[in-house]
């Protein structure tokens, strides 16, 4: 297989390649990656110099460099995106530019050259909030954020080249992530490293918001899944089956890092914060595949990560 990665050098691109490449030692994968403030690396400098790794700097919006990397594969899996809630909020502009015209940029491109397969990665958060139940793939999409609803935007367009033009589309749905190579702005890596620097941690509100999660390593088995066993035109959920509060995820992090409840801050609630997001996650599962990594060892592992791997993400925080 001849695969383009998009958004390789992010949190979860960069982890997928190293998963593909220790699964498969003959593929070969480019990885197109534009190394904006959360592409890294250095996230992949154990493979950098593997024979059968191409990275490419370049934007997914330009569709030059998108068609030189497009004639050189025959598989697609599209992470590429801007991917944080509360940049989103403050300015919606590059979700747009990235999430939908760089997603039609690759579609166009992957139907000029033939893709044999293109699996566009989303997330559970186009589906918005559910009180009670999870989400099935045939329910509606409502989502909340300008982050969410462009991912959103570029779920429907992936769909439509399936629909108009037979385009071999897959789109999966996941959780909430984690795992090493985060960038520390999100939950997880943010709260470790300022629990390992002896700040306090921000939680949100009351805390009580809801999140299913996931260990990275088991989202990257999910998409290898799709890609080789799914079928075009449909829609595959990825739930982790590990539903927490925010508050709950704050109190592990707490007794891993030999903390307590006064390194906590609450503070104002995110605008527009979704309550609860939940997948039902059955039908990827009723096709063979689960999960591998039990949760508490997992974020027992990535704190450990953290702590031990300041190399990686001190010189984010500067
Ligand atoms: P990330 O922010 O860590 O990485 C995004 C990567 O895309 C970076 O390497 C960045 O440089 C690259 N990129 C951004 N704009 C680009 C452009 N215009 N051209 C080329 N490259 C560009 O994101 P992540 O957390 O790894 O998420 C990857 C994908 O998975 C996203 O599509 C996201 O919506 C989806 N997802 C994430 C989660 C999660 O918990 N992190 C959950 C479900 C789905």
């Amino acid at each position: 297989m001849k695969l383009l990665v998009t958004g390789g050098c992010g949190f979860i691109g960069s982890n997928f390649i190293r998963y593909m490449l220790g699964k498969y030692p003959h593929y070969q994968i480019i990885n197109l990656d534009k190394l904006t403030y959360a592409g890294n690396p250095s996230s992949l400098k154990d493979i950098k110099n593997n024979p059968n790794y191409f990275f490419v700097k370049g934007d997914i919006c330009d569709p030059i460099v998108v068609n030189e990397v497009m004639k050189k594969v025959d598989h697609v899996v599209h992470f590429a995106a801007e991917s944080h809630v509360d940049r989103s909020i403050e300015d919606g502009s590059v979700f747009v530019r990235t999430n939908v015209l760089g997603t039609n940029t690759l579609l166009q491109s992957a139907l000029a050259n033939n893709i044999k397969k293109f699996v566009h990665i989303s997330t559970d958060e186009v589906y918005g909030s559910i009180k009670e139940g999870s989400f099935t793939e045939t329910d509606k999409l409502n989502p909340s954020s300008p982050y969410s609803s462009s991912k959103a935007g570029s779920d429907l367009l992936a769909m439509s080249y399936y629909t108009t033009y037979g385009l071999p589309v897959c789109i999966t749905r996941c959780t909430n992530n984690f795992g090493p190579y985060q960038y520390p702005e999100k939950l997880i890596p943010f709260f470790i490293s300022r629990l390992a620097e002896g700040k306090k941690v921000p939680v949100y509100g009351t805390g009580l918001n809801i999140r299913d999660w996931i260990y990275v390593e088991d989202h990257c088995s999910a998409v290898d899944f799709v890609l080789h066993n799914g079928s075009s035109g449909e829609v595959y959920n990825i739930d982790g089956g590990n539903e927490l509060t925010n508050l709950e995820i704050t109190h592990r992090l707490l007794k891993m890092l030999g903390k307590d409840e006064s390194s906590i801050e609450y503070v104002e609630d995110r605008k527009g914060h979704d309550f609860r997001y939940s997948l039902d996650g059955s039908k990827l599962k009723k096709m063979g595949w689960k999960p591998q990594y039990d949760f508490d060892t997992a974020l027992e592992q990535t704190a450990r990560w953290y702590v031990e791997n300041r190399w990686w993400w001190e010189p984010l925080k500067r």
